[in-house]
């Protein structure tokens, strides 16, 4: 028989899949969106991240000089990031690569912030450091291979900065949503989750980027995502692609690595965008943020978005 026009969909599909997500998200309760929470809005400066404005993150891999980092910062914000991101304490695969300035990287970002006005994202690696980072910080990044280090993510969560959450390059979705559940276990609502791509057979890219967890990630949770395609991807020319996609796909934010001359970075230079092609990515966006009603802080080359914030204390801003 031909049952053209007769098949529909059944009417409780969409619902009956989506009550099998929260019986797999069980764990962590607290993330799942209900009746009072949809969206998180997490306040950090005078920016929102998961509200109505697409937040990008953009900076080094690393701090390296203090004229790299003030060049940086004042690039990605004419192009409409607005918040520097920047490794002070690096994480590498091999023991004998830049490790990172530490303290002193932790001053040139502070400075830059005060040069700026952006906001500053950066990687804590060891519970001892959340105190020093968390002073210099206005969010404090826990790196891929950290995302199950309970006692720094507790340590992370006392120091009432935001946190962003990246995505164990190993973790399921689900095992990310517990680290979460964990940080708001700790008395800290303000998590950001970052889809930075994972281990899968295929070598071709750095990382798998998994954007069906970005689209699943918003459906079931109530906490801002951000897509970071340069560590997904691993390959510069690559990286603007995956930036529509994360939009596509739903994501609030991006964190995308920026270096003035990529292949003299001291680290992930090959993932790096230069200015230009910065610039380019940004400029692509427009139209699939319009798609989504979005928008990116106002480009006005030359010209600061808005004020420094200058120095600020602790008890500033909570
Ligand atoms: C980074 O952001 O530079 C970084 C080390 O990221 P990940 O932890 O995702 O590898
Ligand atoms: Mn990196």
């Amino acid at each position: 028989m031909d049952q053209r026009g007769t098949l529909t969909l059944p009417q409780n599909g969409a619902h009956r899949v989506r009550e099998d997500w929260y019986e797999g998200f069980a764990e962590s309760p607290d993330v799942l969106k209900d009746a009072q929470r949809q969206q998180t809005v997490v306040q950090v400066l005078d920016l929102e991240i998961g509200g109505e404005e697409f937040i990008t993150m953009a900076g080094p891999c690393s701090v390296e000089t203090e004229f790299q980092l003030m060049a940086i910062a004042n690039h990605v914000r004419r192009a409409g990031a607005r918040i520097l991101r920047g490794g002070a304490f690096k994480p590498r695969s091999s023991p004998y690569a830049f490790q990172g300035h530490g303290l002193e990287g932790l001053k040139m970002l502070a400075h830059a912030r005060e040069e700026s006005g952006l906001a500053i994202v950066t990687e804590v690696m060891s519970e001892e450091d959340v105190p020093m980072v968390a002073e210099y910080a206005d969010i404090l990044q826990i790196g891929t291979r950290n995302m199950e280090n309970y006692s720094l993510l507790e340590a992370a969560a006392h120091s009432g900065r935001p946190v962003l959450l990246k995505r164990g390059m190993v973790a399921t979705v689900a095992d990310l949503l517990r680290s979460a559940q964990f940080i708001l276990d700790n008395g800290n609502p303000n998590v950001i989750l970052c889809e930075r791509g994972i281990r899968t057979f295929e070598t071709a890219t750095r990382n798998t980027f998994d954007v069906a967890a970005i689209a699943l990630l918003k459906q079931i949770s109530h906490l801002p995502v951000i897509a970071d395609p340069s560590h997904a991807a691993g390959h510069r020319e690559l990286v603007p692609a995956l930036a529509r996609i994360a939009v596509a796909a739903g994501a609030d934010g991006l964190l995308v690595e920026v270096h003035p001359n990529p292949d003299k970075a001291w680290s992930d230079g090959e993932q790096s965008l230069d200015f230009a092609g910065f610039d380019a990515m940004m400029e692509a966006l427009d139209p699939w943020l319009a798609l989504r009603g979005l928008e990116l802080a106002p480009r006005k080359r030359g010209v600061l978005q808005r004020e420094p914030v200058g120095a600020r204390t602790m008890e500033a801003v909570g």
